[in-house]
């Protein structure tokens, strides 16, 4: 598809980055080029209507970067979902597994409420970790989850599966 080669054109894939043996996928070519960052705000917008969303949340750092202008694109507001101890107000928090040890996220807790309809916005799905952790703070906020969408899914590292039971049927859009 178009759209496809138009994003894969624009990731870096960077060797033993952050550590050897990890090939990361650098999303900062495409940043910078502003044809390819409308079509992917563009394609990030169109699944938030598609999925019913009414409220976008993204993921620290890169999430925000794609999240805000997909949600102002498909006319919604924007949530920061920000690793503990960033956000100035009440929050809630949850922790999840790490390769080693563990990590926590927070929500400014009055951001999100029952009668919200969520999408997920980050770069990479890697493990699902990240995302699963984000899914279980919307719930517990008492908001619905329209879905989970990225650029990219490291599909060998089945971050799919970890979201299925919280999602229950929702879907994981990569594009
Ligand atoms: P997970 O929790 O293992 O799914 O990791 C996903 C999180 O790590 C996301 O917030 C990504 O931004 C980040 N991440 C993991 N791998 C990469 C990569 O290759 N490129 C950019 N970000 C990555």
């Amino acid at each position: 598809e178009a759209l496809q080669g138009l994003l894969l054109a624009r990731i870096r894939d960077v060797p033993d980055y952050p550590k050897p043996g990890v090939m990361f996928k650098d999303i900062t070519p495409l940043l910078a080029d502003p044809a390819a960052f409308e079509a992917l705000t563009d394609a990030l917008a169109e699944l938030c209507t598609r999925h019913g969303a009414t409220k976008v949340v993204g993921l620290e750092a890169r999430g925000f970067i794609l999240g805000a202008p997909a949600a102002i694109r498909a006319g919604l507001g924007f949530v920061p979902v920000r690793k503990a101890g960033k956000l100035p107000g009440a929050t809630l928090a949850q922790a999840y597994e790490l390769e080693y040890g563990t990590a926590e996220i927070e929500v400014h807790a009055e951001d999100l409420v029952p009668g919200d309809r969520v999408m997920v916005i980050d770069d990479v799905l890697a493990t699902g970790g990240t995302a699963e952790a984000s899914l279980q703070l919307i719930r517990r906020a008492g908001a619905e989850i329209a879905g989970v969408a990225v650029l990219m899914e490291l599909a060998f590292l089945n971050g799919r599966d970890r979201l299925t039971p919280t999602l229950a049927g929702g879907p994981v859009e990569a594009l």
